[in-house]
């Protein structure tokens, strides 16, 4: 009965899918590629960004029951490459093995494109769950980097990138940590972070999450001659927090901006996101206080505090302007931010401030102020959160946020055309879970 369903809702995606043609069409002629889109011969409607790509939808895979991981299972990664990154300091976030960093760095001559490490594209690695690096995908640009394990020696390859979009669905439960769930869901980093972020204004990822916590996600990824090479964009998710549903799709307007909203046409933008903590494996695996939350509470000392590793980034909860930076007591180094004349939040014990952070500096929602650290009176590193209305300390987690403004009526129709396969494809996920779990 699912693979009837199944072939049902890949039509529609497909349909969708092929509907963004004109717009990506678009996007593909403003870049010069016209060129290369000609040699793959492949149809003008389906070139998007600066990679020659067709839509397909075929991969719907329902993912098996969450596997228990042991040392034999191996892992994708896939990380953003950041300004400043080094390849050695992409390889040590895949968490790749000494060995295997050494090995790379002794090929990197051959490996040309890792030469050209441009910020915002990403980099994917598998591991053995020891972190011996079995492969490595870069795409870059219009050229695809592979370095492949082959007993003891890697074996690189670099040539043209044939990449075509397709779109995945998985499910997931949490047992331990949202990463240990979507490793063994076989999602990347790359997706989990995503939808991390998408429900960032609902659900505090670093205290929030439960065990029994359960998600579904919809997303694109990229393929190069069958072979996943690249995460592409969340479309939808549905994440279960403690009991209650969080639904979040992806649509684009004819005007070209695109946000998330719930399955019904609410913005999931708010003006606070619930955790000014950058969530990462690293940040998300440091402490159990995700399942023991630390002992002070916020009637004691008026804040929150987050156990995090010293340098973990700090990001402001909402936009606002500077009010204060600098040093300040019992807080050690403090940032103090403004939003809407009314609120401040608060941010203490950081080991530094963000790059250009000073009073009356302008800063937007999820921007680096500063990085964790144990200034002033702390015992360990950890930030205190505080959040004030008109000066007054308020709880941060139970201050309820004006949403931002919902999907204009003239988008309501094309809204649900989206909206109605993704939460079609969310529902069955949700039963496949429900069911692989009672067997
Ligand atoms: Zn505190």
């Amino acid at each position: 009965m699912f693979q009837a369903r199944f072939a049902i809702l890949a039509q529609k995606l497909s349909a969708w899918l092929r509907g963004r043609g004109p717009r990506r069409l678009l996007l593909g002629l403003v870049l010069p590629f016209v060129g290369v889109m000609a040699a793959f011969g492949i149809a003008p409607d389906t070139i998007t960004d600066n990679v020659v790509r067709s839509n397909v939808v075929e991969e719907l895979q329902l993912t098996a029951a969450p596997v228990v991981e042991s040392a034999d299972d191996t892992y994708w990664r896939e990380t953003r490459v950041e300004r400043g990154d080094t390849i050695a300091s992409i390889l040590q976030r895949l968490q790749i093995d000494d060995t295997s960093t050494s090995q790379v760095l002794q090929r990197a001559r051959e490996a040309r494109a890792l030469y050209r490490l441009i910020p915002g594209r990403t980099v994917r690695a598998q591991t053995t769950g020891t972190g011996q690096m079995l492969a490595l995908r870069y795409l870059n640009g219009t050229q695809l980097l592979k370095i492949d394990r082959d007993g003891d020696i890697l074996r690189v390859w670099e040539g043209p990138a044939e990449v075509e979009t397709r779109v995945l669905m998985r499910a997931g439960d949490i047992r331990s940590s949202l990463f240990a769930a979507t490793d063994a869901a076989g999602m990347s980093d790359a997706v989990a972070l995503q939808i991390a972020e998408v429900f960032s204004t609902d659900i505090d990822f670093h205290r929030d999450l439960r065990r029994g916590d359960r998600f579904a996600a919809i997303y694109e990824i990229q393929h190069h001659l069958g072979e996943p090479v690249k995460t592409g964009r969340l479309l939808s998710a549905e994440f279960v927090n403690q009991g209650k549903t969080f639904h979040a799709v992806w649509f684009e307007n004819p005007e070209g901006q695109g946000g998330y909203y719930t399955l019904d046409g609410k913005n999931i933008r708010k003006a606070f996101l619930r955790s000014p903590l950058e969530f990462s494996r690293i940040s998300s695996g440091f402490t159990g206080s995700r399942f023991h939350p630390v002992l002070k509470t916020w009637r004691a000392h008026m804040g929150v505090d987050y156990a995090a590793a010293t340098g973990t980034r700090v990001r402001t909860t909402g936009d606002g302007i500077v009010d204060f930076a600098g040093r300040q007591g019992g807080y050690g180094n403090l940032v103090v931010v403004r939003h809407q004349s009314k609120y401040t939040t608060w941010y203490g014990h950081l080991s530094r401030f963000g790059p250009g952070i000073h009073k009356g500096k302008r800063v937007s929602q999820g921007e680096v102020i500063g990085y964790v650290g144990s200034t002033g009176l702390a015992t360990g590193p950890h930030l205190h959160y505080e959040f004030r209305t008109n000066n007054v300390h308020q709880d941060p987690l139970r201050v309820v946020m004006p949403p931002a403004p919902p999907l204009a009526p003239q988008y309501r129709i094309a809204f649900d055309e989206v909206a109605r396969p993704m939460a079609e494809g969310l529902a069955l996920l949700r039963q496949q879970v429900a069911t692989t779990a009672t067997q």
